[in-house]
């Protein structure tokens, strides 16, 4: 297939739900590990497409829900000091703060905060504004830290002092590990996520499979891709096989981007890292190395990381580890809406939450049919 189209096609699409349905003979949980993968399962009703037998249950894939509220708070702090211009991708912007404030709020209040793109717009910033400190916010998985490892880099080459970094990047690998080693684990496979496999390839989820017996597919995020994914990981289930398989290969190769691989190692070293309503997990979030450190934005506004109460009527950290559905907590959608989030997870384009309350929510209310591939 050469389209994006083709991946969308409801006779391909239905022609794996059929074949899923021929191997199944018992009940399968399969947890699928990226937002984007969530989005696509719910928008084009693909559960829904499935035999009974299999239930699917999402995972921590949404990097922005995940950032912990005290970095949350930390930004916001630091976007209110009147020096700085505070970079941040847009779905960060409404996230709450343990005080329920935000960076759109401080934004509104006459902060310098700003949308980038990309984490090199936030260096151009600070050429440009050479009298303000540059602060980007940096979060995402290890899809998006090579760009910022780049940013980061170049700011050292250029000699560029006004710039500095709030890092919040996190890693996949050791969620995972976090998931099945705990005592309420209840995934038997997982769907992993291609753009991230593109970056890092997929050796290091061998030792994974092979460790807590589990089939793994690296997964794109078409209905089809998607199909395609639970229809090899159902297949190693039903066979006893355990190993790592490829389903996105247009994508993704086993040593994945070495020279991405390379820069990333170069600035960042893995530290333990808070993942908000989870808790914190060793070496799975990124901090940059001594050679760097001059770019921490804790260091330069002397910040410290402090674990804070998180609100208990968001169950972000249950859905996050795929113990709840979104629509089991008592506030979906109506207390907490993507008007009025009070959880990131309602927020994020990646969200579980804003998954079902857009797609879901609309055609349980309505009742239009479940399966929206074309
Ligand atoms: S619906 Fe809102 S309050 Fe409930 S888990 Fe999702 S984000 Fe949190």
């Amino acid at each position: 297939m050469k389209f994006v189209d083709e991946y969308r096609n409801a006779e391909i699409a239905n022609k794996y739900a059929t074949a899923i349905a021929s191997i199944t003979t018992r009940p399968w949980t399969i947890m699928e590990i990226c937002g984007g993968q969530t989005h696509s399962i719910v928008k084009y009703g693909i559960d829904r497409l499935l035999p009974p037998e299999i239930t699917l249950i999402h995972g921590p894939g949404c990097p922005v829900c995940v950032t912990s509220v005290d970095l949350i708070d930390k930004a916001i702090a630091v976007a209110s000091r009147p020096e700085v211009i505070l970079c941040s991708f847009g779905d960060m912007l409404r996230v709450p703060g343990s005080k329920s404030q935000d960076l759109l709020t401080v934004k509104a209040t006459g902060g310098d905060v700003r949308i980038v793109y990309s984490p090199l717009d936030a260096v151009k910033i600070a050429q440009q504004n050479p009298e303000h400190q540059v602060v980007l916010f940096a979060v995402g998985f290890e899809t998006t830290v090579p760009t910022t490892a780049m940013a980061v880099y170049q700011a050292k080459q250029l000699g560029i002092s006004n710039f500095s970094l709030l890092v919040a990047h996190v890693l996949v690998p050791p969620a995972m590990k976090m998931i099945l080693a705990s005592p309420n684990n209840c995934v038997q496979g997982f769907l992993a996520a291609g753009h991230v496999c593109t970056v890092t390839g997929y050796e290091e989820y061998q030792a994974i499979a092979l460790q807590y017996n589990i089939p793994i597919v690296v997964t794109g995020f078409e209905p089809v891709d998607i199909l395609q994914g639970i229809y090899m990981c159902v297949k190693q289930l039903e066979t006893g096989t355990v190993e790592v398989e490829n389903q996105y290969a247009r994508s993704v190769s086993f040593v994945g981007n070495r020279a991405a691989q390379q820069l990333v190692s170069a600035v960042f070293e893995t530290a333990p890292r808070q993942w908000r309503g989870i808790g914190t997990i060793d070496d799975s979030g990124l901090k940059l190395r001594a050679e760097y450190s001059e770019f921490d934005a804790l260091n330069r506004f002397r910040l410290e990381i402090k674990p804070i109460q998180e609100a208990t009527y968001c169950i972000s950290g249950a859905i996050l580890q795929g113990m709840k559905k979104p629509h089991q907590c008592p506030a979906f959608g109506n207390k907490c809406t993507p008007e009025h989030p009070l959880g990131a997870p309602m927020v994020s384009s990646e969200g579980a939450c804003a998954a079902y309350y857009r797609y879901r929510q609309l055609v349980e209310t309505v009742g239009e049919p479940p399966v929206h591939i074309q």
